[in-house]
């Protein structure tokens, strides 16, 4: 007999969670403490979190306050029992740094749930690179996914000889079982920012706030509104909300040093980053100019990481590239770059370089280029730019005009102008500016200030 929908028994918490598909896809939305907090319920509760290998899949512990270091207090409680099992000992510089974090990391190996984290998020905290080499060797852990970005006490040169030493041709087989570090770009806002309660106090006396046309919310609500249309305009161009696929000119808060491409060249297919190696025809020793010995705006460049992107348009003369843009789904994987934030419900490199897009379009393209290989054909403000098929280029850039005097400037931009007093549109880039654009902008500027263009 049926039974009538009276007698039907409600579903409870425990039976969402119970399903290991919706327990893979919440947890990542729980803070840590929360998991362990829903832990302690019942019994039931218990097994469950600490049974399943879903509910530690991704922890994010760049908001937990005990896994912070302090640089200027003692230790937290995170790493009270760590440390007194050490006194003994002598520390060392690294291993005092990694204390709270190997207060969690043990404190989770003794309740057997190490080895269920695939996805480790440490963004901010103090990582030594001691301590990754452990994430990556030791048996232990289990990590396919980690986010190290701007983590303190991290030693770079360290970090690139551990990772070196991780793809070394003679490794075990299946090792590294690391697939993806995120390392170059900026943490992510943190869901969880309630678990360190920040101070609060008034902002600091700025010219802007403390008087002024900018102070009137008219137009701050107007600056407001133009950054949110100029976004809002980008990702519709780029068919994607990531900064990697958007005309951003610099994407990484700084410029990775050449051994960092070499680290990334020695990775490759092996280890992904959040960052990729620029393809530019220079860095190929069968397209590169090779030919004699002074220097030519083709001629041959080591590795170097890709930190501008340009957009989906390609050069502004032929708006393609010689190298080709990357596409998800048709280019190798070692042309994508992890985006930003790591995935919450799976821990695969293929996850967490897979774009957003915009349905019912193509797939977004990325172009992505080192600086080196943009030098004199790219404007720093606008971010058009043009490849070395359709313009040779001049050596001057931004960095260069720098050095120069107000006055060598201003002989630097006659020196290019017509009688007109127009420039010549046989130099596409002047100075970190595309001349036909940028740079008439800014003699116009100075026309109105120092009268030298009028
Ligand atoms: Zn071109
Ligand atoms: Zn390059
Ligand atoms: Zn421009």
């Amino acid at each position: 007999m049926a039974s009538s929908s009276n007698d039907a028994t409600p579903t409870t918490l425990f039976d969402l969670l119970n399903n290991s598909l919706l327990l893979r896809t919440i947890t990542p939305h729980l803070p840590v403490a929360s998991l362990f907090a829903l832990a302690r319920v019942s019994k039931s509760f218990f097994d469950l979190i600490t049974n399943s290998p879903d509910a530690f899949r991704y922890l994010d512990l760049s908001a937990v306050r005990s896994a912070a270091a302090p640089s200027h207090k003692p230790l937290d409680s995170g790493a009270i029992t760590w440390r007194a099992e050490r006194m003994d000992e002598a520390l060392t510089e690294d291993e005092f740094y990694s204390g709270p974090l190997r207060g969690i990391f043990s404190k989770l190996q003794r309740r057997n749930l190490l080895k269920n984290v695939y996805t480790l998020v440490l963004d901010g905290l103090s990582v030594p690179a001691d301590l990754v080499r452990e994430i990556i060797a030791e048996d232990r852990f289990n990590v396919r996914i980690l986010s190290i970005r701007e983590c303190t006490h991290l030693n770079e040169r360290k970090l690139m000889q551990v990772l070196k030493y991780a793809v070394r041709p003679t490794r075990p087989s299946g090792s590294p079982r690391l697939k993806g570090l995120y390392v170059f770009g900026s943490k992510d806002p943190s869901p969880f920012t309630d678990a360190i309660p920040k101070p609060q106090r008034s902002p600091p006396r700025t010219p802007e706030n403390i008087g002024g046309v900018m102070a009137s919310q008219g137009a701050q609500i107007g600056a407001e509104w133009n950054q949110k249309s100029s976004e809002a305009l980008n990702t519709a161009l780029a068919r994607s909300e990531h900064k990697w696929y958007q005309t951003a000119g610099r994407v990484l808060h700084r410029r990775p040093s050449p051994e960092w491409a070499e680290t990334l060249k020695a990775c490759e297919g092996i280890i992904y980053f959040d960052a990729v190696l620029c393809r530019g025809p220079r860095h190929d020793i069968e397209t590169a100019y090779t030919q004699g010995s002074t220097p030519h705006p083709k001629s041959f460049l080591g590795p170097a990481v890709a930190n501008v992107a340009l957009g989906p348009t390609g050069c502004q003369s032929c708006h393609s590239c010689p190298e080709g843009p990357a596409i998800f789904g048709k280019s190798p994987a070692t042309h994508l770059p992890l985006l930003s934030p790591p995935p919450l419900c799976s821990s695969t490199v293929q996850a967490a370089q897979r774009p957003s897009s915009v349905p019912g379009s193509p797939p977004p393209i990325l172009i992505a280029r080192c600086e080196e290989c943009l030098r004199g054909r790219w404007c720093e403000r606008c971010n058009k730019w043009w490849d070395e098929d359709c313009y040779f280029g001049s050596t001057s850039s931004n960095a260069a005009a720098m050095t120069l005097t107000a006055m060598q400037q201003a002989e630097q931009l006659q020196s290019i102008t017509n009688e007109n007093g127009q420039p010549s549109k046989n130099i596409k880039v002047h100075m970190g500016l595309c001349t036909a654009q940028c740079l008439v902008g800014e003699m116009m500027a100075g026309a109105g200030s120092a009268g030298m263009w009028g």
